[in-house]
């Protein structure tokens, strides 16, 4: 008897065992995928970890439908990786592995498969197979696997379908709505009948009389004796100094005829510049630091003020690494911030950056993953937010984690929540490769691992080429509002500042962080505020549709003309976010262009990059936003940074609060003079004397450090001390009380260290389900495996309880 041992992409932390053949035992490697039944009717993609010949005892093994892949698609390291993941941030296997893969590759029975809108295709370039698959989506919109299955009239059809998403004529499901279109560029040749000598004498004569006709032929002759390629329309046009219209008048007379090349989705046209990136004497020095630290340390932390050029340091130790035939993996906070790195990567490694992050479609994603396994030449730097972790790395050097402070390496939902940071770490490790964080606020973590010689550490003190660090002015909100020097949000400071900047042509950039300071309507009569029917939190008004909107689940209504409570018409609005902020600005600076850069401006794909191209080409001169503006932009005409209110990031009850505080206004004013001329930042605040704020003012990360980890010390938090969040919910409210409860005591008893809770967070109800959570606290020195087996187990035991079972219960161990 012959068997695989399989992961199912459920939240399921147990592995299953399939029935094989003896062929299919010799033949099926770890990291293949397999299709297997599950539960009724039911097939997924699992993914074989091993093959062996132990029946299981507790159940009857069903056989295997198919099997998928000719080798392996996952690699050793990685199923090594996901088990740490697993292990360490207490979840399932299999949810490591639904997270892990690009859902092109985890096909479902249910998964449906249709045709491509707007994609023009070549039958004859089709197999039978393809062909059958093809013909039959002309007459429904949409198969399934099993349908697949009954037109092939055979089991292994993933192959086919595979190829047809190749092509770009497949899309699964999930994509149906997606309005991605593959990039077809638009060529011109010569009708066949004039490539003759004499049909070419009878051309010119043709076009005796038509002078603009005649020049663009002419130049299309030119072109193709020089270039010996296909020459596209937009070349044509740019040589010859014509225009569109003129090429189609030759098309309609049949002299030229256009046609259509779908362009590599991912290709890069142009070719890495020669020209060397030469180092400033600071950044040498960093970069031979960082390269001795990496003789002893695996991570090394480079801690570098805004603007050092940090980015040009991680360039040339990529370029050492793709010398000796490794790769790089890149890792950035934030999607949005990928469109500017890759420009800025490709001068230097022209084809050799792949990108991969979740707003690529599955036929993107799924062809980074085969690059990479492959060691493709096309994907020696992968650049990409937290999930490109997950990519098959066959041959892995390096791995830069760029803003490594940022809380957005650390996925909250759904599991697993890793640490894209820590979990780098140890995919490092387990490829004997070297790590390097970059921040210029690093978290206090890994500054703590710094001091504490775990990692290496190096710092550059001074910003690149000589420009000065902004000089930095506190507005006190109390003293401006109490001798009326105030215009709406904006201190009469602040309104001069930006005066000055405009009648220079610089740009300004103000930050408004909404977090816990939405606009909300009160009632004047009753102070009656409208809340939101199935969660515990005021709507958020949002004046440019007249809403009232729900931030945690998504519900809207108009804006009420009169209070639901009293009646009385006489509504105001209090608080105030971005959009309140760009219409004040509207009428203080009427001539001035704003733009918004937050949430509701930069949905879709590509809404971020449009903001920040019309800011970089200063079709924007004030551009108003949240912490998005925050994340290592880099604009060389911003000479005044306005952060607008400091306190409310301030007062956030979270032990980070002020550490983030920190780290969020350092890095908005570190978007200030980033060229020659000294950058300003006027940060209005009600606290111009709290510690925080003076330590931003004089750029005192140390003393923020080490106040910090003082707090931390005392009250018991990280790095001192490693946090693991249980999070309750349930809908009803006593039954969520009494499972809470009974959890945090049994808890409490059982493990010898810090429990807190049973604790009602700030929003208590969201979406109908009240939430209640319990606070771990591991100590340094206590081993955390033995730790988290008594939690599970305690967790077993709650779950057994039959009065809590419907209790859902999360873990977020090292919970940010
Ligand atoms: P950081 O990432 O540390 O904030 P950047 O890497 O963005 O800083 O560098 C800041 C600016 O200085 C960028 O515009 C960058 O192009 C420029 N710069 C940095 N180092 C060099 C260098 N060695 N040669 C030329 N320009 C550089
Ligand atoms: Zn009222
Ligand atoms: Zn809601």
């Amino acid at each position: 008897m012959y068997f695989v041992e399989v992961i199912l992409p459920l939240s399921l932390a147990k592995t299953f065992t399939y029935c094989i053949s003896e062929a299919e035992f010799h033949y099926i490697k770890k990291g293949m995928r397999v299709v297997v039944p599950f539960g009724k009717n039911k097939m997924y993609t699992a993914l074989v970890l091993e093959v062996h010949q132990n029946k299981p005892t507790l159940y009857e093994a069903k056989e295997i439908h198919q099997i998928l892949d000719e080798k392996n698609i996952v690699t050793e390291i990685q199923l090594s990786h996901w088990q740490w993941i697993a292990s360490y941030y207490m979840c399932a296997i299999g949810d490591v592995y639904r997270g892990a893969m690009p859902s092109g590759l985890l096909m479902e029975s249910e998964t449906l498969i249709s045709q491509k809108q707007d994609v023009f295709v070549v039958e004859s370039q089709l197999s039978d197979d393809e062909f059958l698959v093809f013909e039959a989506l002309q007459y429904q919109s949409s198969l399934k696997v099993q349908d697949i299955i009954a037109i092939l009239n055979k089991k292994n059809i993933f192959p086919v379908i595979q190829k047809l998403i190749d092509k770009n004529i497949l899309v699964l499901q999930e994509e149906i709505q997606e309005s991605y279109k593959p990039k077809l560029v638009r060529y011109v040749r010569l009708n066949a009948k004039y490539e003759s000598n004499s049909g070419l004498s009878e051309l010119i004569e043709t076009l005796k009389s038509a002078n603009k006709q005649r020049e663009i032929v002419m130049s299309y002759f030119q072109l193709s004796a020089s270039e010996k390629k296909p020459i596209t329309v937009k070349k044509l046009i740019e040589t010859a100094n014509s225009s569109s219209a003129i090429i189609k008048a030759l098309i309609e007379k049949e002299i030229f005829e256009d046609y259509f090349i779908q362009e590599d989705r991912m290709n890069f046209e142009g070719i890495a510049q020669e020209e060397h990136l030469q180092l400033s004497d600071a950044q040498q020095n960093a970069f031979d630091e960082i390269k001795e630290s990496f003789n002893q340390k695996e991570v090394c932390l480079l801690h570098g003020v805004t603007s050092s050029g940090k980015t040009e340091i991680y360039i040339k130790l990529i370029e050492e690494y793709l010398e000796t035939g490794k790769q790089v993996l890149y890792l950035l906070p934030e999607i949005a911030l990928t469109t500017q790195l890759v420009g800025r990567l490709r001068t230097y490694f022209g084809n050799k950056i792949a990108v991969f992050h979740s707003k690529y479609n599955n036929n993107e994603r799924v062809e980074v993953w085969n690059q990479v396994l492959d060691n493709s030449s096309k994907a020696q730097v992968v650049i990409g937010a937290r999930s490109a972790l997950f990519l098959p790395f066959v041959n892995l050097g390096f791995i830069v984690v760029d803003e490594e402070h940022e809380q957005t390496f650390k996925q909250v939902d759904p599991a697993p929540r890793y640490h894209a940071r820590d979990a780098a770490i140890v995919l490092a490790h387990l490829h004997q490769a070297k790590v390097l964080l970059g921040s210029a606020t690093p978290s206090l973590e890994t500054y703590f691992n710094a001091q504490t010689e775990k990692y290496g550490l190096v710092e550059i003190a001074k910003r690149f080429g000589n420009v000065r660090m902004p000089d930095i002015e506190l507005v006190d909100l109390k003293d401006k509002y109490f001798r009326k020097k105030m215009t709406g949000h904006f201190s009469d400071t602040l309104i001069n500042e930006i005066t000055t900047a405009l009648s220079l042509n610089e740009q300004v950039i103000l930050f408004q962080n909404r977090r816990g300071y939405s606009p909300i309507i009160e009632c004047m009569t009753c102070g009656n505020v409208p809340q939101c029917q199935q969660c515990d939190v005021s709507l958020t008004y949002h004046k440019h549709k007249n809403q009232l909107r729900c931030h945690y689940c998504g519900y809207t209504m108009a804006k009420p003309t009169h209070c639901h409570s009293c009646s009385s018409v006489d509504l105001t609005t209090k608080g105030f976010g971005t959009e309140q902020i760009e219409q004040e600005l509207i009428s203080v600076f009427p001539s001035a262009k704003t733009g918004r850069m937050d949430q509701d401006t930069t949905r879709g794909k590509f809404g971020f990059e449009k903001i920040i191209d019309s800011f970089k080409n200063r079709e924007i001169d004030i551009l108003v936003g949240t912490q998005m503006l925050a994340k290592g932009l880099d604009f060389d005409n911003v000479s005044l940074v306005g952060i607008m209110n400091a306190d409310n990031m301030l007062y956030h009850p979270d032990f980070r609060a002020f550490e983030r505080s920190f780290q969020m206004m350092t890095q908005v004013s570190g978007r200030s003079g980033r060229s020659e001329k000294q950058g300003k930042v006027i940060i209005q605040t009600y606290n111009p004397n709290h510690n925080t704020i003076q330590q931003v003012t004089v750029n005192d990360y140390l003393g923020m450090y080490n106040e910090q980890l003082y707090d931390r010390k005392i009250y018991k938090y990280p790095p001192y001390f490693r946090i693991i969040k249980l999070t309750l919910k349930h809908r009803d409210f006593d039954k969520l009380k009494e499972g809470s409860i009974w959890l945090y005591q049994v808890m409490s008893q059982n493990l010898n260290m810090p429990v807190l809770g049973p604790e009602e967070p700030a929003i208590s109800r969201i979406r109908n389900e009240y939430i209640r959570t319990i606070l771990i606290k591991i100590p340094q020195n206590t081993p955390i495996a033995g730790t988290k087996k008594t939690i599970q187990k305690i967790l077993n035991s709650f779950e057994a309880v039959a009065q809590f079972r419907a209790i859902k219960v999360t873990i977020n161990v090292d919970f940010y």
